[in-house]
């Protein structure tokens, strides 16, 4: 294992890399962002990041926090750019972590765009993201071949934080079979009911699944009309995903870390098996 990680390269001083941490768990962290967190002199992180994976970090690696949490303001998007241009500039290893994948709703983009402009070297190293791999830990496959041929992330609030309108909710509501929202708990009575408005059913399954892959995931199987009251209800935490389709009804079959913790799994949980058919 570490032959195999010391074959991938390192970050260069005066580099940075602009690396996904994943969903939570340290063991669905790529390889790179191992090699990464090992080689780096400054680890500037999210509030997503999860300790378990900072604590991989090289010993000595200054860690560097640049988010929000416990309601604290968060640190001005351009203030962490311009850090990490000037912690390059300085000559330092950078590791710029963020939780899933820094391109998916991370403003990953906009950090690359700031190197760039800075003539900064920079390396973007994927990760899993939340939307894909924390619905994976809740047992729900993003795309299945008898639900849905497409997939839809959307982000459940905006630049300026209210419903995003930019969003055609009439052509998602037609045209796609399963839709997954990030950072949707705030308005998710406005957006079911957007959605409902323009034609999805009330009794559609829904499943929010918190706080995935860590030791603290929860999830909430739920449906469209229901959803909102249930949410508040069931005081489930964020981060959350909320994933609207049939894929949820997959979940009765494919809970496997339910599984693991006594849960017995149905087959054919789409009512698809006919008697008599084969294959
Ligand atoms: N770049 C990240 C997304 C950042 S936006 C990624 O690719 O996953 C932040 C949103 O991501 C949260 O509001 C939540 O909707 C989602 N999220 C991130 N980590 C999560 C987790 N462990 N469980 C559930 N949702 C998560």
């Amino acid at each position: 294992m570490n032959d195999l990680l010391n074959t991938l390269p390192g970050i260069e001083p005066g580099w940075v890399w602009l690396t996904g941490a994943g969903p939570g768990t340290t063991g669905l962290l790529t390889l790179l962002a191992l090699r990464g967190l090992q080689s780096a002199d400054v680890v500037v992180y999210d509030a997503l990041v999860d300790q378990d994976v900072l604590k991989l970090a090289r010993p000595g690696a200054v860690l560097e926090y640049a988010g929000k949490r416990g309601g604290k303001p968060s640190a001005k998007q351009p203030d962490i750019s311009l850090r990490l241009v000037q912690l390059a500039r300085e000559g330092k290893r950078v590791l710029r972590l963020k939780g899933g994948d820094p391109f998916v709703f991370g403003r990953g983009g906009e950090e690359a765009l700031t190197l760039v402009e800075a003539g900064i070297p920079f390396r973007v190293v994927p990760g899993v993201s939340a939307g894909i791999g924390g619905l994976a830990y809740a047992g729900i496959p993003v795309t299945h071949r008898d639900c849905n041929h497409a997939v839809t992330f959307i982000t459940g609030h905006d630049a300026s934080g209210i419903m995003p309108e930019a969003v055609d909710w009439a052509a998602i509501a037609r045209g796609s079979p399963a839709i997954v929202l990030y950072m949707a708990l705030k308005h998710i009575a406005q957006i079911s009911g957007r959605l409902m408005a323009e034609g999805r059913q009330a009794g559609e399954p829904v499943a929010v699944v918190s706080k995935a892959t860590t030791a603290e995931q929860r999830v909430l199987e739920t449906t469209l009309g229901a959803c909102a009251a249930d949410i508040s209800q069931s005081g489930i935490e964020p981060p959350a995903i909320v994933v609207i389709g049939e894929i949820v009804r997959l979940r009765a079959a494919l809970d496997w870390l339910g599984a693991m913790r006594g849960r017995a799994l149905k087959p054919d949980p789409l009512g698809l098996r006919r008697q008599g058919q084969t294959g």
